[in-house]
């Protein structure tokens, strides 16, 4: 990309944004919540939109001047209803985090009790961590996936939500690999006259794209991030049904948040236009079936997958169980030759988060750029090359070349098209 002004005004930042995008192109993006945006997104993100105060919403701004940002916002909201059949859409929300914040505070007391997917098995730092609002103001009480299958026992849910008859029962996950039972949560949270949440941050776009079940029709509130398989800019938005609306939107503004950032709001829209196209379907089915070839190539390597595999975009691998490698070292490794993942706790973990057990990988940054099944065996063959001989400097230097060669086959939309 040229940033011309970027490079005659200000030399530092110029530099610092051309060593990320050549970060970007050379290496193996395999962090499951991230993608790359399209040229259009990124234009609509450096827009004069961002010169604009909007507080309020479309027809009810506390400034003046708003006659085209109120187009611009009610055609993401159109846009996003379209996609997920929602009855009511709020595309203010900063971030995840943030949407969340106001879903808590729009649907809850403080205090009130929460059922939320357990954090060291997959949930959200904003479904419940003690650090976090969501574990200061309310009160958690986490279920699990059981210890043999690895996946979530909706009876044992169940068991657990009429035993703690929450308030609100939260669906969601940032590390889960398998597919949620939404009519089951829908019928346990009405057996227990609780709210049903649904945090879809890091499906949104496998759902948009009509390969996972859409929860919407099931849930009271639906919130995600517009940023990971949605491939939107960095933001969020909140969904619901119509008798929550105006719970929804006072939470954000003024509960939460003041101004929202309209040029995000447009590229919102670009995005959501994007995935009403016919190519995002194929987009998100081979988002899956990469996900399965490399969660087969590594299995046929040795490598154990948590819960045996994959229905969505990411997967958990034991490194240290299946070969006594830690999360930490494999992460280190891998980013020594250019390949990015995350460390990250498996279920039943031993081991700290700091350094845990396992690593999550993810393919939709991957699969934006062009990459097929077959792709993926080779991307197994350069992690397992990189694990292997994680203290060898040479080997590693050679790795980090085939990595280089192989990621450069494939142009990052936003910085090469
Ligand atoms: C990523 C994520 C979020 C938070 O998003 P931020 O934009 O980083 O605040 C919230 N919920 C889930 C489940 C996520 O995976």
């Amino acid at each position: 990309m040229n940033y011309p002004n970027v490079a005659k005004e200000d030399p530092a930042v110029y530099e610092i944004l051309k060593r990320e995008e050549a970060r970007e192109r050379e290496g193996i993006e395999l962090i499951a919540s991230e993608n790359y945006v399209s040229r259009a997104v990124l234009e609509a993100m450096g827009s004069v939109l961002t010169n604009k105060y909007s507080e309020g919403y479309p027809g009810k701004r506390y400034y003046g001047g708003n006659e085209v940002i109120d187009e611009v916002e009610n055609l993401a909201i159109r846009r996003a209803q379209e996609l997920f059949g929602a009855e009511h859409v709020n595309v203010q929300p900063l971030s995840g985090s943030p949407a969340n914040l106001a879903v808590y505070m729009a649907l809850l007391q403080p205090g009130d009790k929460v059922l939320g997917f357990s954090l060291d098995q997959g949930g959200h730092l904003s479904h419940g961590h003690p650090l976090n609002f969501s574990g200061k103001l309310y009160t958690i009480a986490p279920y699990f996936v059981g210890k043999e299958t690895e996946t979530i026992d909706m009876d044992e849910v169940e068991a657990i939500a009429l035993r703690e008859r929450p308030r609100m029962i939260l669906a969601g996950f940032s590390a889960y690999s398998r597919s949620f039972d939404w009519k089951r949560f829908r019928a346990i949270a009405d057996k227990v006259g609780a709210y049903l949440f649904a945090d879809i941050a890091h499906i949104a776009g496998l759902i948009a794209g009509k390969q996972l079940e859409n929860p919407v029709p099931f849930c009271d509130v639906v919130s995600t991030t517009t940023h990971k398989t949605l491939r939107g800019p960095r933001g969020a938005m909140i969904m619901c049904k119509e008798q929550f609306a105006s719970a929804i939107d006072k939470a954000v503004f003024p509960g939460v948040q003041g101004g929202p950032h309209e040029h995000i709001i447009a590229a919102k829209a670009v995005a959501y236009g994007e995935a009403l196209r016919p190519e995002f379907q194929t987009y998100s089915a081979q988002v899956i079936a990469n996900a399965r070839a490399l969660a087969d190539a590594l299995q046929k390597k040795g490598y154990r997958v948590v819960s045996g595999g994959t229905d969505n975009h990411l997967m958990l691998v034991d490194l240290f169980g299946s070969k006594e490698i830690t999360g930490k070292e494999g992460e280190k490794a891998l980013e020594r030759t250019g390949i990015s993942i995350n460390k990250n706790m498996i279920p039943f973990d031993a081991r700290k988060p700091m350094d845990p057990s396992g690593i999550r990988l993810g393919t939709p940054a991957l699969t934006t750029r062009g990459c097929k099944e077959s792709d993926m065996q080779t991307v197994a063959d350069l992690m397992d090359d990189a694990l292997a001989h994680r203290n060898d400097d040479a080997k590693l230097a050679e790795v980090r070349g085939r990595v280089r060669e192989f990621a450069l086959k494939f142009p990052v939309p936003g910085i090469e098209a």
